[in-house]
């Protein structure tokens, strides 16, 4: 495993991987997950608001990109969430519980509910997210699976690390 494709900012930087989520999730600008609403949707800035917040002006509901996927209401921070789906995309035999909480800096505990947590989304991206959700305005590109079909070692590796966005969408998608 290399570490040096994990030095990336959204891998240390919460912003940073929120930002990478956004560009991933929605190609064309935000997307309300409450109503499907496109348009008059604005960010919350300042002290008062959580970062990344959206405020959508049709059901007045308010939103981040982690709303209906794997990484909603946690309270471990996005890049840690990147970070360790990334190494466990690029390690072949997988990695352990004990492996992430000595490359992440985190406790047991936390680290065995990760990666419990992403191998469940990533055996079936199709059953880990809750059903009835909104669908994701997403590039076809990412949806068409061609990363996804070759062997890691043809893999882009400027893709993300490791982890091509086909497998960031598919812990993301609804
Ligand atoms: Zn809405």
């Amino acid at each position: 495993m290399s570490d040096y494709l994990f030095n990336e900012p959204r891998y240390t930087d919460p912003d940073a991987a929120r930002d990478y989520l956004e560009s991933v999730r929605w190609p064309r600008g935000p997307v309300c997950p409450h109503c499907g609403a496109v348009d008059r949707i604005s960010k919350l800035n300042g002290s008062a608001h959580r970062a990344g917040l959206y405020d959508c002006g049709h059901c007045r509901d308010q939103f981040t990109v982690t709303v209906g996927t794997v990484f909603e209401r946690s309270k471990i921070s996005l890049d840690k969430w990147l970070l360790a789906a990334a190494l466990m995309a690029a390690s072949k035999k997988g990695i352990s519980s004990k492996q992430v909480e000595r490359m992440l800096g985190v406790t047991y505990k936390t680290a065995w509910f990760m990666t419990h947590r992403l191998r469940e989304a990533m055996k079936d991206s199709g059953g880990m997210f809750s059903p009835g959700g909104g669908t994701i305005e997403a590039d076809s590109t990412y949806v068409g699976g061609k990363e996804k079909n070759k062997h890691a070692s043809k893999r882009k590796a400027g893709n993300i690390g490791g982890m091509g966005k086909t497998m960031v969408f598919s812990l993301i998608q609804r």
